[in-house]
């Protein structure tokens, strides 16, 4: 397509006719399509219908014969689900918890703890002063990021600092001298591996800085949210090193939080949360969880460890979801670049992994796109709700998320917001266009 941007005015005004009409005759099917959470599809979910039968009648033993019915020894998990996830991690089994079924409720606890008590720092084993006994804290927030994040910030009432996007992680220029001058700082937001919704994958070199890097506050903590760890797109199971592991060779060995789940492996509603850290991250969380609860649900661990048995049959069950995903993403991308390639108006994320598409459109248009795509039937996630406060400084960032509706629908989904991204920067450039004529007449 030709750039839209260098039609004469008569040439845009024929293209916005024709985009209208079929704009018109999209909406005037009355659709109802989704594209707003990640959720996993039916058939996703399906794969692991065997835990609904695991593990089975009389069979509720841990490997050491503990009884998964009852209260019992370690909080942190049974020892067979902390090997089996300590490699998703990039830790060793004494450094996994295992968490009920919520990663997201793993983080918030952890924040909690940490402005109600302090977290570890070399000094003061037992923790630092809590985070929220003087000034307000604050939060780096790479953005676009996961709006659940933000949120909990915001519950919590945790200033907020975006930081932009490389490709490859956070602005780490940016990130560097920000925590470097203000102590106030103490944690920041990384989803190192198929970001959400950018697909970012962090580099070696990223992962070493942020665990190396010169920071005010000495409670500082990084909060490594990897949720997509296995959750591959292409044939390629890319890898990222592991940050406890780059927290120890910087001399910085409880800067990192790590968390995970199941909850995009088997079940979302009834998976298993993960997370893992130092010896002394471990003991402090377990601590301060350990008066919240007597345990997490020892059985989901025992069928996740009977269903899943290994790395290897993770890797399986991960691959039986790229197959199913796989197509719906490139469905995205294909209408996409038909209907807006080469057009000088939006770029997408084309990810390796996770759950979303990245769409940026033109600067100021994001919100009148999701109004556009609104009313011709597909609901999208607010425009905005990628960055702190549901503001996107540049109102050009919208994510999309094709797991859940069948591979049809979603190819539906995309035509439509392609054709609403087209509408909106062709009323843009209209009125820009106008203007000039305006000015040129005074
Ligand atoms: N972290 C990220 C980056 C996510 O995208 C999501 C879900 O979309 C979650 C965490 C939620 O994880 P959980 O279901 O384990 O709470």
């Amino acid at each position: 397509m030709t750039p839209l941007g260098t039609l004469s005015r008569d040439e845009l005004v024929a293209f916005r006719r024709r985009i209208e009409e079929q704009y018109g005759a999209f909406r005037a099917r009355g659709l109802h399509l989704d594209l707003t959470r990640g959720k996993p599809a039916p058939e996703q979910l399906d794969l692991s219908n065997p835990l609904l039968e695991l593990p089975g009648w009389g069979n509720y033993r841990a490997a050491d014969g503990s009884d998964c019915r009852n209260y019992f020894g370690d909080p942190a998990g049974l020892p067979e689900a902390r090997v089996l996830f300590a490699p998703l991690l990039g830790a060793t089994p004494d450094q996994v918890l295992i968490g009920d079924n919520s990663s997201l409720a793993l983080m918030h606890d952890a924040i909690a703890y940490a402005l109600l008590h302090g977290v570890p720092t070399p000094d003061k084993p037992g923790g630092a002063a809590p985070w929220g006994g003087g000034e307000p804290i604050a939060f780096l927030c790479p953005s676009p990021g996961y709006d659940r994040h933000f949120a909990l910030c915001e519950g919590f009432g945790i200033r907020m600092i975006p930081i932009a996007l490389t490709g490859e992680g956070p602005d780490l220029a940016a990130v560097e001298r920000q925590v470097a001058a203000d102590p106030a700082i103490k944690g920041i937001w990384c989803v190192p591996k198929y970001s959400n919704p950018t697909g970012e994958i962090y580099a070696p070199a990223t992962i070493a800085r942020l665990a190396a890097m010169k920071v005010a506050a000495r409670d500082f903590r990084l909060f490594w949210d990897n949720a997509y760890a296995v959750h591959h797109l292409t044939e390629t199971r890319h890898e990222i090193d592991s940050v406890l592991e780059a927290c120890v060779r910087a001399g910085q060995p409880d800067r990192a939080l790590v968390f995970a789940s199941t909850s995009k492996i088997t079940f979302a509603g009834a998976g298993l949360a993960l997370m893992a850290a130092s010896r002394a991250n471990l003991a402090w969380f377990l601590r301060h969880a350990g008066r919240r609860s007597i345990g997490p649900d020892k059985l989901n661990q025992l069928r996740h460890v009977r269903l899943l048995q290994d790395t290897a049959g993770i890797a399986a069950l991960m691959d039986r979801h790229r197959r199913l995903l796989a197509p719906k993403f490139r469905a995205v991308d294909e209408t996409f670049t038909r209907l807006l390639g080469g057009a000088g108006i939006a770029s997408w994320s084309k990810p390796a992994g996770g759950y979303f598409v990245s769409l940026d459109v033109e600067i100021g248009s994001a919100q009148r796109v999701a109004a556009l795509a609104a009313a011709a039937g597909i609901a999208l996630v607010p425009a905005g709700r990628t960055f702190p406060y549901g503001k996107d400084p540049h109102d050009r960032n919208l994510r999309l998320a094709p797991s859940f509706p069948p591979a049809g629908e979603v190819a539906r989904a995309a035509e439509g917001v392609a054709l609403a991204v087209l509408m909106a920067a062709t009323e843009a450039l209209l009125r820009t266009n106008d203007l000039d004529a305006a000015a040129e007449v005074a």
